[in-house]
C-alpha cells in the first residue's frame, strides 16, 4: 500500500455500497454545499463532493507543512508592514493589471491618509504539493498562500468523521483510527476572537462581507458558530450594503447599520468581477476604518502571486526577516521555481525556457478563485502573443509541480462512482495577531486536503475540479 488502497478500488460493487454509506454519512456531519441551481438559499442543499477514501500523505512533509505555517505567518505579516517592498514588487504589474492596480490604489490612499487600524489579523492558508523528486521520492513544494478568504476550514472539521466511517465499515479500525481530527474553524474563531477583545468594545460586532450566492455558507457558519459561542455577534453584509449603510464617525470606527464593527472578515472581495464602482467604494470605506480588517488591503496584496516570484528571489527573504536564517531555510525549502516576466533579458530567459518546455511550466496572472492558470499549448500561445509585450509583467511562471498519481473516487452528487487518477494538495491555516509592532499570536489551526484528477490541472473545490480529502499520514 505505498500509494493508494489497492485492491479495495477494484471491487466495483463494495465501492458503490461505500460510497452510498459516505455520502449519507457526509449529510449528517454537515459536509454541505447549497446547490448551483439555488445558490442564495439553503432550503434545498447536497454534500460538498470528497473522495471515498482518505490520500495517503507521508508524514514527514505534513509535519514540515506544519513546521513552515509560522514562519509564512511572519512573513506575511512582515511583507504587509513593508510598503518600499510592495511598491516595488508591484510597480510592473499594476502598470499592466487593472485589478492589482485598483487594490493598490486603495493601498496608497489609506498610507496617504495614515492606517487607523492598530491591530492586524491574519487568517491564511499555504497550499503544496507533493513534487516527485528524480529518485521517486515526494517533496514538498508551495503552489501559492491565500491571504483573503481561504476557504473550507468550516467543512474540513466534518470530513474526518466520514473517512473513520468508510474504513470502519470495512473493519479496518486501526486505519480509521490514523485519520487525524482536525478543526481549522476553531482555529480561525480564535483568531478573530483574538482580534475583536484587542479592539475592546464589548459591544462591537463582527462583519462577514459576504457573497449574495454563497453555495459554501455552511463552511462560514462554522467561523460564525464558534463566535456566537463566544458571545460575538457577527452580521452578514455584501458590499452594496455598505455603501449603503456603512459610514465613520470621526475618530474612523466603523458603523454598520449603526452598529460597531470589530472585525471585518472578507469572504468576498478577491476577483475582479466582485466588485462594481459602488463596491470599491465600499472596500475604500472599510479599509480607511480603524476596524480590523481580515486581510487589510496590504495583507491582501501581499498574497499576490507577484509578491511571491519576488519572495524567491535571492536575498529577499532575508532582508525580510533579517536575523533569522532558519525560518528563512525552512522557508525557502518549499519554494518551487518562480521566474519573473518583466521586461528585460531575465524575463525573455524565462520565456525562452517555457517555450522550449512547456510542460514544465505554469503561466499564471495575478487572479484568485481557480481556473485562471495557463498551461501546455495554451500557455505556449499565451506567451507567443505576451512575448513582445509589457502586458507580460502581469504575469509570472511557475516550475509545474508533478505529484505520483494515485487511484481514489471522486464522489459527486449525481455522478457514477469510479475510480480515477489523482493529485492532491495539502493547505495549512495560519492564523495571527499583530498588536502595533507586536505578535501576540502566531499559529497553524489544521489543514485541508483536496484532491482533483490529473486531467485536469488547474482549479479548486468552488471551481468544481477538486474534492474534498484528509490526509492518511504514512
Ligand atoms: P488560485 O489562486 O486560482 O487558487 P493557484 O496558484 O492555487 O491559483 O492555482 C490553482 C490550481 O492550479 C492549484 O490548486 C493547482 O491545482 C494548480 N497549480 C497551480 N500552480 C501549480 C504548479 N506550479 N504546478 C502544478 N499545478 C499547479
Ligand atoms: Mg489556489
Amino acid at each position: 500500500m505505498a500509494t493508494g488502497w489497492g485492491s479495495l478500488l477494484q471491487d466495483e460493487q463494495q465501492l458503490e455500497e461505500l460510497a452510498r454509506q459516505a455520502v449519507d454519512r457526509a449529510l449528517a456531519e454537515g459536509v454541505l454545499l447549497r446547490t448551483s441551481q439555488e445558490p442564495s438559499s439553503s432550503d434545498v442543499v447536497s454534500y460538498a463532493p470528497f473522495t471515498l477514501f482518505p490520500s495517503l500523505v507521508p508524514s514527514a512533509l505534513l509535519e514540515q507543512a506544519y513546521a513552515v505555517q509560522m514562519d509564512f505567518n511572519m512573513l506575511v505579516d512582515a511583507v504587509s508592514q513593508n510598503a518600499a517592498f510592495l511598491e516595488q514588487t508591484l510597480s510592473s504589474t499594476i502598470k499592466r493589471d487593472n485589478f492589482t492596480a485598483r487594490l493598490f490604489d486603495i493601498y496608497k490612499q489609506v498610507l496617504k491618509e495614515g492606517i487607523a487600524q492598530t491591530v492586524f489579523l491574519g487568517l491564511n492558508r499555504s497550499d503544496y504539493m507533493f513534487q516527485r523528486n528524480a529518485d521517486g521520492s515526494p517533496v514538498l513544494k508551495q503552489i501559492e498562500i491565500n491571504t483573503i478568504s481561504a476557504s473550507f476550514g468550516g467543512l474540513a472539521s466534518r470530513t474526518p468523521a466520514v473517512h473513520r466511517h468508510v474504513l470502519n465499515v470495512l473493519s479496518k479500525t486501526k486505519e480509521a483510527a490514523k485519520i487525524l481530527s482536525n478543526n481549522p474553524s476553531k482555529g480561525l474563531a480564535q483568531g478573530i476572537t483574538k482580534a475583536w477583545e484587542l479592539y475592546g468594545s464589548a459591544n462591537a460586532l463582527v462583519l462577514l462581507i459576504a457573497q449574495e450566492k454563497e453555495r459554501n455558507i455552511f463552511d462560514q457558519r462554522a467561523i460564525e458558530n464558534e463566535l456566537l459561542a463566544q458571545n460575538i455577534h457577527v452580521i452578514r453584509r455584501r458590499f452594496e450594503d455598505v455603501s449603503e449603510k456603512g459610514s465613520l464617525d470621526q475618530n474612523r470606527r466603523l458603523f454598520m447599520d449603526d452598529q460597531e464593527v470589530a472585525v471585518v472578515y472578507f469572504r468576498d472581495g478577491y476577483m475582479p468581477s466582485q466588485y462594481s464602482v459602488q463596491n470599491w467604494e465600499a472596500r475604500l470605506l472599510l479599509e480607511r476604518s480603524c476596524a480590523i480588517k481580515c486581510p487589510d488591503i496590504a495583507t491582501q496584496l501581499a498574497g499576490t502571486k507577484k509578491v511571491q516570484q519576488e519572495l524567491s528571489r535571492m536575498g529577499v527573504l532575508e532582508m525580510l526577516l533579517p536575523g533569522q536564517p532558519e525560518t528563512v531555510a525552512r522557508l525557502r525549502a518549499t519554494f518551487a521555481g518562480l521566474y519573473s516576466l518583466d521586461m528585460g533579458e531575465e524575463g525573455d530567459q524565462a520565456i525562452t525556457e517555457a517555450l522550449a518546455a512547456p510542460s514544465q511550466f505554469v503561466l499564471k496572472p495575478q487572479r484568485e478563485g481557480g481556473g485562471n492558470n495557463l498551461y501546455g499549448e495554451e500557455m505556449v500561445r499565451a506567451l507567443e502573443r505576451l512575448k513582445d509585450s509589457e502586458e507580460r509583467a502581469s504575469y509570472i511562471l511557475m516550475e509545474k509541480i508533478e505529484p505520483e498519481p494515485f487511484g481514489n473516487c471522486l464522489l459527486r452528487p449525481g455522478t457514477p462512482v469510479r475510480v480515477v487518477q489523482c493529485i492532491s494538495e495539502l493547505g495549512i491555516f495560519g492564523v495571527y495577531v499583530r498588536q502595533g509592532k507586536t505578535l501576540v499570536m502566531n499559529k497553524h489551526v489544521g489543514h485541508l486536503l483536496r484532491t482533483k484528477a490529473i486531467e485536469h490541472a488547474d482549479g479548486g473545490v468552488a471551481a468544481g475540479v477538486a474534492v474534498l480529502d484528509n490526509p492518511y499520514p504514512v
